[in-house]
């Protein structure tokens, strides 16, 4: 039987980020991912992620953004490829709303550089939107966006070449804390391991029945329009955005090169999914629960629809990540950065996690993301 120092169980971005880290700190390691990686039915698809520092989310994320900025340029460098576009950030809703309100708490607290708009000011320099005049825009210049499959397929590269051992189209089937390490049964026979890393988002309620954790998967939707005036979108003249009104949190990027506007809402329906069911196919309303955000507030990118893909979240209760060693198998590390924000943390989250799995802790503050929080 194959014996391994770690196993990480699903290849997304944090699973691939993980393998990543600790190949590169020459563990003997496996990857184990049921489909192919870059693949569509999880959370790690959709050509784009939104990366941002002043975090509206809570302000105590913004050391672990610092740290993986720096590592997105690492892995830059690392792979000679351009993975992340830095275009600024828009924030828009009203002062009060959480969030500008929150994204202004984090900047302040951080030191971040930022700028404040009033609404008729966001409109005048940024085109694109229609605003009533009592929202605010907060601009912050470290904004921008990360390539999403493309990140999943070199982070995977990567670590193959730092001499991980893939096994893709292998579906890990159980996983039990056995003496002081892992047996990791699968559709490929049976693996041991001094530890496991488990990061296998909408699926981790299957693999691991004893997480007492209140997960719940979502259908989300993206959606890419052809704008009706393309100008106001064209790189450069438009950062990243994110936009709370009446109508919900919508967030946005610039053009893409084939001419479309990829806008998406936060928590698109709240609608509960098992992950392995046939998702429902894109509907009138699901382009409505995006378009009326569009009609109302950015009217220059309200043109035909060109494409729309659904994707998950993986929620916790307060949409904080979970991170920590599972009840009674200490050895088994879990994995859940996600409640449809953990992208832009992948490779922060491969050092914290190759972190505890050999190193026994780490330096990175994660204290929220226990789980003891939801016993
Ligand atoms: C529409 C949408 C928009 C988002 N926007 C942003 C954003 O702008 N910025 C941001 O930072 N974050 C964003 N997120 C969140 C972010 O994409 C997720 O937090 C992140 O992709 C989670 O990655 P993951 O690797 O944890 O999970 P996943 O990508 O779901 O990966 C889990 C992997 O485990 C594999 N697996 C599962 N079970 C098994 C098994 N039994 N055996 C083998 N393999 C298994 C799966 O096949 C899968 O590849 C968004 C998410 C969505 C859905």
């Amino acid at each position: 039987m194959a014996r391994f120092d770690v196993v990480v169980v699903g290849l997304g971005a944090t699973g691939s980020a993980a393998l990543y880290q600790l190949a590169r700190r020459g563990f003997h390691v496996a990857g184990i991912e049921r489909f192919l990686p870059g693949h569509s039915q999880g959370s790690s698809h959709g050509e784009t992620r939104i990366i941002r520092l002043g975090y509206f989310e809570h302000p105590s994320y913004v050391p672990l953004l610092r740290r993986s900025y720096q590592l997105w340029r690492e892995l830059e460098a690392d792979s000679g490829r351009k993975l992340m576009r830095i275009t600024g950030i828009l924030e828009i809703g009203m002062p009060v709303g959480p969030l500008v309100s929150g994204t202004l708490a984090a900047a302040r607290q951080h030191d971040l550089p930022h700028e404040i708009l009033d609404g008729a000011e966001t409109m005048r320099r940024f085109p694109a939107f229609r605003i009533p005049r009592d929202f605010a825009g907060v601009l912050q210049p470290d904004g921008g966006f990360v390539a999403a499959e493309t990140t999943v397929e070199t982070l995977v590269e990567l670590a193959g070449a730092a001499k991980a051992e893939i096994r893709t189209g292998v579906r890990v089937l159980s996983i039990a804390q056995e003496g002081q390490g892992v047996r990791i049964g699968t559709s490929d026979g049976d693996i041991e391991a001094r530890c496991a890393v488990v990061a296998a988002g909408p699926w981790v309620m299957d693999l691991l029945p004893d997480l007492r954790a209140p997960l719940r998967a979502t259908r989300e939707l993206m959606a890419w329009f052809k704008p009706r005036d393309p100008a106001p979108f064209a790189p450069g003249h438009l950062p990243v955005f994110i936009l709370e009104s009446r109508h919900g949190m919508h967030y946005g990027f610039p053009m893409s090169p084939a001419g479309t506007v990829k806008i998406a809402k936060h928590h698109h329906r709240d609608e509960t999914i098992y992950p392995d069911d046939p998702r429902r196919p894109v509907s009138e309303l699901d382009e409505t629960l995006i378009r009326s955000a569009i009609e109302s507030h950015i009217p220059a990118a309200n043109g035909p629809l060109a494409a729309a893909k659904t994707c998950v979240y993986t929620m916790t209760p307060d949409h904080d990540f979970i991170v920590d060693r599972l009840p009674g198998a200490p050895n088994v590390i879990v994995a859940s950065p996600c409640s449809g924000h953990g992208f832009k943390f992948a490779p922060v989250m491969g050092e914290i996690l190759a972190d505890l799995a050999t190193e026994g802790g780490t330096g990175h503050d994660i204290s929220r993301f226990r789980l003891s929080r939801f016993s």
